[in-house]
């Protein structure tokens, strides 16, 4: 399935009262047997109505223990995939069904069959490792697939006598390379919001909190990941927050929204979105919101809810991405 247009003009929903949409939004999971999935990146009111929280990995997972018959998937297109594959008996509803991924988008499936089938006619000998920000259409070209939670564990599977194709993102691909010592073709996707952050905002923002402890997603460039003190994907950055007890300073380079969920878990510390601008208050704020996940809002779950779309709907294409999926996620 093609993935929808992104830059459609949305309509412009109008203000309604977040603590009224909380209430409906209860009562509609309750009358039509749904469970909300959030992703870390959305806004933390929906976290907050979710019955499950996490990254890309315990989502994944989680979809698979629902028992509702219904999934609302807060959180961007090929995670609503991902969900429909792994529980393909489920309605997989999605707020905004043009929450689409820049890193997706970076590897379109033809593109990487053309690229794949050039390196085996050049004698390359070589197993796809795809990052799980991928459409489906991609996974089913692949062998494995990674999300920053499990991918060590999954390149350590691949035979040692396999060179590696990692898609998309150059990033990530790089950093496992240098952890795992296994060499990669890499494929160049890059995430948006990761790609964006800037090393001197960074140096200059640990400056100016003396004892700070930077970290950072390994979705970051490199230069950025030089840098930093924490290098984790967000459950590893959660578990590393709480596991320090006296009150630190942390600066995240990851989707700001992430935020939300480290102070839920670590109410302790404080945490500065990266880059940060000092304001003359002393607040920060940042520009590093995914607008994808920004479709997400309160109002488009009711509506999804109600009206019981959009809805991922099973394609013929999904049988070979689920192979792909159960082995690497589930086993
Ligand atoms: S933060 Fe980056 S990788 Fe994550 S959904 Fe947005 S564009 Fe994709």
């Amino acid at each position: 399935m093609e993935l929808p247009v992104l830059n459609a003009v949305a309509p412009v929903e109008t203000y309604e009262d977040p603590l009224d949409l909380m209430d409906e939004i209860d009562e509609l999971k309750r009358s039509k047997d749904a469970a909300i999935l959030a992703h870390f990146y959305v806004d933390g009111d929906l976290q907050d109505i979710a019955d499950y929280t996490g990254d890309s990995l315990k989502l994944a997972r989680d979809a698979t223990q629902v028992t509702n018959s219904t999934i609302v998937f807060c959180g961007v297109h090929f995670m609503g995939e991902s969900a429909k594959i792994l529980s393909p008996s489920k309605k997989v509803l999605m707020p905004d069904l043009q929450a689409g991924c820049s890193l997706a988008e970076s590897c379109p499936a033809d593109k990487l069959a053309a690229y794949q089938h050039e390196l085996r006619a050049k004698g390359h000998d070589f197993q796809t490792v795809a990052y799980i920000n991928t459409t489906a259409a991609v996974k089913a070209l692949c062998d494995w697939t990674v999300t920053s939670g499990n991918a060590r564990e999954i390149i350590d599977r691949v035979p040692a006598d396999k060179e590696i194709l990692f898609v998309p993102d150059q990033h990530l691909g790089r950093y496992l390379s240098s952890v795992t010592g296994r060499p990669m073709i890499l494929w160049p996707g890059s995430c948006m919001v990761h790609e964006v952050f800037s090393v001197q905002d960074l140096l200059r923002a640990k400056r100016n909190n003396p004892g700070s402890i930077v970290m950072a997603h390994p979705e970051c460039p490199a230069n950025v990941l030089d840098v930093s003190d924490f290098i984790g994907g967000t459950e590893k950055m959660r578990k590393y927050v709480a596991s320090i007890a006296e009150k630190r300073t942390f600066l995240v380079a990851t989707e700001a929204n992430m935020i939300h969920s480290l102070a839920k878990i670590a109410p302790q510390h404080e945490y500065i979105p990266v880059p940060g601008i000092m304001a003359s208050t002393g607040e920060t704020c940042a520009c590093n919101r995914c607008p994808h996940m920004a479709r997400n809002t309160l109002q488009k779950v009711r509506d999804c809810l109600r009206d019981g779309r959009p809805e991922i709907v099973w394609q013929p294409y999904f049988a070979q991405a689920q192979e792909v999926l159960q082995r690497s996620l589930l086993q």
